[in-house]
């Protein structure tokens, strides 16, 4: 059984939804679920997969906003972000009109997630980093066997998430990538929520926030 994935960019900021999937079992989750929920059920229907649940990594717009059109269609549950990124979930409705979004309705997830959490697909297992900074809930998602980190707005190719939302932590946001994703293994390949996928080991070379 192998793990497999496909980046499937979503809503006007070009969000990197994915969808993770076990090649035999079919059991799949889609993380990130910022909007085009129509579009993303396809993609489950395309390869004819399992869904099983939605994982997030924070509150934003462009990774939650499309969450509630997803549940409606299809009765799964929702794992994360970290409960300190309760009060983005509960503006989605107010921050989708600010940025011309299609409206979107708060919600509460499922189950929120703590550092050191377990989610598995499929039987591929993955770890949960809580990494404030970006967003005071973020949290990110690190499969050791697959050698895969599901990132969001943490870390970038050459960037790291912004810091001047309200909530936002510029020296939390350095801490925690050096703290628990730098101590990764550099072959680790990298999600990040926007643009190309990178390594650890090319960020802790090349990225000018963290040298
Ligand atoms: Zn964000
Ligand atoms: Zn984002």
């Amino acid at each position: 059984m192998a793990l497999q994935m496909k980046v499937i960019p979503v809503t006007p900021f070009q969000q990197n939804a994915a969808l993770l999937w076990d090649d035999v079992s079919k059991e799949a989750i889609l993380t990130d679920v910022g909007g085009e929920a129509e579009r993303l059920l396809s993609e489950v229907d395309k390869y004819q997969l399992k869904l099983q649940a939605i994982w997030l990594t924070h509150g934003h717009l462009d990774h939650a906003g499309g969450v509630t059109d997803l549940t409606a269609q299809h009765a799964i549950p929702v794992w994360g972000p970290h409960q300190a990124d309760d009060y983005w979930l509960q503006a989605l409705p107010e921050v989708t009109t600010n940025y011309g979004f299609p409206l979107s309705q708060p919600f509460t997830p499922t189950h929120w997630l703590q550092d050191g959490d377990k989610l598995t697909v499929g039987g591929h297992t993955f770890v949960v980093y809580h990494i404030p900074g970006h967003t005071p809930g973020h949290v990110v998602f690190y499969s050791q066997a697959n050698s895969l980190l599901i990132a969001g707005d943490v870390l970038f190719r050459e960037s790291i998430g912004r810091t001047d939302f309200p909530g936002g932590n510029h020296a939390d946001l350095i801490h925690g990538i050096q703290s628990k994703l730098f101590t990764l293994p550099d072959e680790t390949r990298v999600l990040p929520g926007h643009g190309f996928m990178t390594t650890i080991g090319h960020e802790k070379e090349y990225n000018p926030f963290l040298r």
